[in-house]
């Protein structure tokens, strides 16, 4: 496609990046049958083309209205688009950098800049975010239906408390900011899934938020310094041996890049048990890039993080020989399980198939999902900021889940957990979760033994 940027910001990074993702947009419209809210809407300009159309007339200088603001905001940056673009169009890319213009330009009204400035604060903040949980459980009975339903019931797995790392191999995990006060048992199932194939996991107590909720929520500069502070966090961990200084006290254990001693050094991995949050750091490297303190440390921690499937896959042999030595493991071989691929799994890490392999090789038996490619409505906070088109995408994902009979549903992400439980009848589970129950029937017995 032919641009001709405008002198705002033709120069820039930014401008010189948008520029090449406009040109290899070919305009061909094959990622339209693929984008949900086209689906829903009809609209053109609620298309991934049309959206690369009003960014395109933006960034040449025309002017830039609400309804411009609207159409970028009704996008789930779910990037089907991209998985669907035979061009190799990163419409993502071009998306953050469209978003944040309009933001400028256009501004938000007092209501809508007050919510996205309370949710900023409210869900990277885990200990503010469990307290305001707590309070809204305790009001549930008195809210009106609708609202009760967006908070969770208080938790039915609890996790249990885990002993320090006692292998060789230790990899680095993720807490995150919500998951810890909604579903804390995924890390736990996590960690008691790879302690059982040797490896220890680990967490560093500074690292927190991602940086996705506020990047997404267009204050790029708040979510840019959450990701500095996870690449300080954990650098420690990950910093080869030359970085260790002479600061490093004689007779301990201690490095002077931080907080990791010989406990903790050399992690195999930056492990993501929510895919929202793998999709955003493994783009640290691109994010940071610019960056001339941290560009080199984003890149590696970006080229160290995996996703749990793409762990616990390359570890498969020894978990199928750990169930099939004991036949309990087998015992429940026979349950339909409906797994759901976040968006951030399976178009923006390009992960797929791996945690539904994973779990037919353990004896799950997975039922036929149809429109697998398509959102399930959570999309980070679009399920708040957009209910009605969240909703109606939910309707049909459960639908679409549940019309295989399943007995339970899986999938890979803490958000589209939550909201799909918020719709379904059926139990929705981390996929990670009931690999661990299936593993401690085989194998009974836990990391705090
Ligand atoms: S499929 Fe790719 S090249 Fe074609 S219109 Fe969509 S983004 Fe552009
Ligand atoms: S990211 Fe998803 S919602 Fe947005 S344009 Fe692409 S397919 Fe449509």
């Amino acid at each position: 496609m032919q641009t001709n940027l405008a002198d705002f910001i033709k120069d820039t990074p930014e401008g010189k990046e948008a520029e090449a993702i406009l040109r290899s947009c070919v305009h061909c419209g094959f990622c339209l049958a693929t984008c949900p809210t086209y689906q829903l809407l009809g609209d053109e300009l609620d298309s991934p083309r049309g959206r690369i159309y009003l960014m395109k007339q933006m960034l040449e200088g025309e002017p830039v209205t609400e309804k411009t603001q609207l159409h970028l905001d009704r996008c789930l940056t779910c990037r089907a688009c991209e998985t669907a673009c035979p061009s190799g169009v990163r419409y993502g890319h071009l998306l953050d950098i469209g978003r944040g213009i309009v933001e400028k330009k256009v501004g938000r009204g007092l209501v809508a800049g007050s919510m996205r400035y309370v949710l900023r604060q409210a869900l990277p903040n885990p200990g503010l975010f469990a307290s305001l949980l707590k309070i809204g459980r305790a009001a549930r009975p008195l809210l009106p239906e609708g609202l009760k339903d967006s908070i969770p019931a208080a938790l039915v797995k609890e996790s249990r408390s885990l002993r320090a790392a006692r292998y060789e191999r230790r990899m680095l995990v993720l807490q995150g900011c919500v998951q810890p006060g909604l579903a804390p048992n995924i890390n736990a199932a996590a960690m008691r899934v790879l302690d059982k194939l040797g490896i220890s996991l680990i967490s560093a107590p500074d690292a927190g938020c991602c940086g996705a909720v506020s990047y997404h929520l267009n204050a790029q500069q708040e979510g840019l310094d959450y990701m500095r502070r996870n690449v300080d966090a954990w650098w420690p961990y990950v910093a080869p041996e030359t970085e260790k200084g002479p600061g490093a006290k004689p007779g301990t254990k201690e490095r002077a890049t931080g907080g990791a001693n010989e406990e903790t050094r050399g992690i195999e991995a930056i492990v993501m048990t929510a895919s929202g949050c793998g999709v955003t750091v493994k783009e640290y490297g691109h994010l940071l890039r610019h960056d001339p303190a941290y560009a080199e440390k984003a890149a590696r921690i970006s080229e160290l993080t995996r996703d749990i499937s793409e762990i616990v896959e390359a570890e498969m042999p020894a978990l199928v020989s750990l169930l099939s030595k004991s036949a309990a493991g087998m015992e429940n071989s026979k349950q339909k399980l409906a797994f759901h691929s976040p968006c951030t799994l399976q178009h923006g890490m390009r992960i797929r198939g791996v945690a539904e392999k994973i779990l037919t090789a353990v004896g799950f038996d997975l039922t036929y999902v149809p429109d697998a490619h398509l959102c399930c409505g959570s999309a980070g906070t679009y399920s708040i900021l957009q209910p009605e088109l969240s909703q109606q995408l939910l309707k049909n994902k459960v639908t679409a889940l549940e019309s295989g009979h399943p007995d339970r549903i899986a999938t890979a992400n803490i958000g589209c957990l939550m909201h799909i439980r918020s719709g379904a009848a059926l139990p929705v589970e981390h996929w990670i979760e009931i690999l661990d129950e299936k593993l401690e029937v085989a194998q009974p017995g836990t990391i705090e033994d």
